[in-house]
């Protein structure tokens, strides 16, 4: 065991967030480091349960007005971005003591968590980031699709965020943009938990990021023998409000051989969804890995927890997601053969696609084989390890730092090219229409750079592989 380090760990309000550093906080306790844990009340009882102490930020937690708050459980970017800069701004006193009082050496912070972040650099602490979805750069955010709405909601707001981040200048935080403070970068150190299968395009991550597997208290096993299948459905913690979804799930599955157990969160009334059929419960919380160990199928929103969780628990998946990350774990849980995509979230959908995932064994087990590679990774003891003994060096291997290079080629090559067609196209058939041949190009070119970007990963990908075996 490396000496004995005081540990800071920083989280925003959620559970999604705060639930896999929870495991990995036990643990640098278990090894001895004094560890401080800043989150809310709402986490004071769970967090007490890992042996760090406990710190309340919620007086720093702002007063929201109703259009903030409608802002924040449609989860939009924005106000989600513009609320973590004013909380920032708002403990910035408090945490100037912490971190003059306590001295951390290590600062262990949610990748949306930018006072924990700004702080870390302001006070040039070695910074570990908790990575609570994959981990995303510009080859891996291919997975996500963002909606017209999610688009509309970035770009309109630029300029707020940017008027927004102009405040943090003064407090000695200095940031270029919003995209630098939740981008996952090949210089940062980062906690990602999932496995280096699961991760999308893991290949392009450098060795200062570490894959662990999923962060959970549980030693539960899969055990799956029973009667009847079970059907546990859940939406999540955030926006779980949905109790016209819970009443096509109920329609669906009422008639059908199995039990169901719904997890509607606290929001909703249950006397909503009337008189239960004998074979459907539903809880405002349940333990949801306990569940999960004895499930055939999760219907899941896809948040990054519930499906790792699921995983590991070798069970099957029916994905709803209702968020462009969600979207991201969606498809990449339906590539490895684990669950289907529900598009049709009608009873008759619902139907179809649970009566499907109990009927073909393939799905149960490409979720074993994920299973079992979650199992193999070295999980929250590795994870704390990886904290004691940060900041890490880099081999200087940077695969997107290569693609970068090949790619500003491409475009170099691709303009020049564009270049000379347009001047021969004026001097040999006249200049009147080569504005054609430049709008072409100009639309061309995103899809186009897309295919050589492909290609040019795979190659840098194998140019690699083919150095380790030499
Ligand atoms: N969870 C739970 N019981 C429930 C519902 C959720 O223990 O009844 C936990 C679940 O195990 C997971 C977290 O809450 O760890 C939800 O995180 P996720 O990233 O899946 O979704 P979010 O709530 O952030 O949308």
């Amino acid at each position: 065991m490396s000496q004995m380090k005081k540990i800071a760990c920083f989280c925003i309000p959620a559970h999604g967030h705060t639930n896999p550093m929870l495991p990995v906080a036990a643990e640098l306790v278990k090894r001895g480091n004094e560890v401080r844990f800043y989150s809310f009340e709402e986490f004071k009882e769970k967090i007490a349960k890992t042996g760090a102490s406990f710190v309340s930020c919620d007086a720093f937690l702002a007063k929201l007005t109703e259009k903030e708050e409608a802002g924040l459980k449609n989860v939009s970017t924005t106000e989600m971005t513009i609320q973590d800069i004013r909380i920032t701004l708002k403990m910035d006193e408090f945490l100037e003591r912490e971190f003059q009082t306590f001295c951390p050496d290590v600062v262990y912070t949610d990748s949306a968590c930018f006072w924990g972040k700004l702080n870390a650099w302001k006070h040039n602490v070695p910074m570990v980031v908790s990575t609570s979805t994959f981990a995303f750069n510009q080859m891996s955010s291919q997975y996500m699709k963002n909606s017209p709405k999610e688009l509309a909601d970035m770009i309109l707001g630029l300029p707020r965020v940017a008027k927004e981040l102009k405040t943090l200048e003064p407090y000695g935080y200095h940031v270029k943009n919003a995209l630098s403070l939740v981008q996952s970068d090949n210089e940062t150190d980062s906690i990602v938990y999932t496995s280096k299968e699961f991760q999308p395009f893991a290949e392009s991550f450098s060795d200062r990021y570490v894959f662990v597997g999923p962060s959970v208290f549980s030693d539960a096993v899969p055990r799956k023998e029973k009667e009847k299948p079970l059907v546990y459905i859940s939406l999540g913690t955030v926006i779980n409000d949905r109790p016209d979804f819970y009443g096509k799930c109920i329609q669906a599955l009422k008639d059908l051989n199995v039990n169901v157990m719904i997890s509607c969160g606290n929001a909703m009334d249950r006397e909503v969804l009337g008189e239960l059929p004998d074979n459907v419960e539903v809880y405002p919380y349940v333990n949801q890995l306990d569940v999960l160990s004895k499930a055939d199928v999760f219907l899941t929103h896809c948040g990054m927890n519930s499906v790792s969780e699921s995983l590991y628990m070798a069970t099957p998946t029916v994905l709803y997601p209702q968020t462009n990350e969600q979207q991201a774990v969606a498809r990449r849980t339906e590539e490895i053969g684990a669950g289907i995509i529900l598009i049709d979230d009608s009873a008759e959908g619902i139907r179809a696609c649970v009566q499907e995932i109990l009927s073909k064994k393939a799905y149960a087990e490409a979720a074993k084989r994920c299973s079992d590679e979650f199992r193999a990774c070295a999980g929250p003891a590795g994870a704390a390890e990886f904290i004691e003994n940060a900041p890490h060096k880099s081999n200087g291997v940077d695969p997107l730092a290569e693609l970068n290079r090949s790619n500003a080629k491409f475009q170099m090559i691709y303009w020049a090219i564009i270049t000379v067609c347009i001047v021969l196209t004026g001097i040999f058939l006249g200049w009147s229409h080569v504005w054609m041949i430049g709008l072409a190009a100009g639309i061309l070119s995103h899809p186009i750079g897309q295919v050589v970007q492909k290609r040019a990963y795979a190659a840098i990908i194998q140019k690699r592989k083919n150095q380790k075996q030499d």
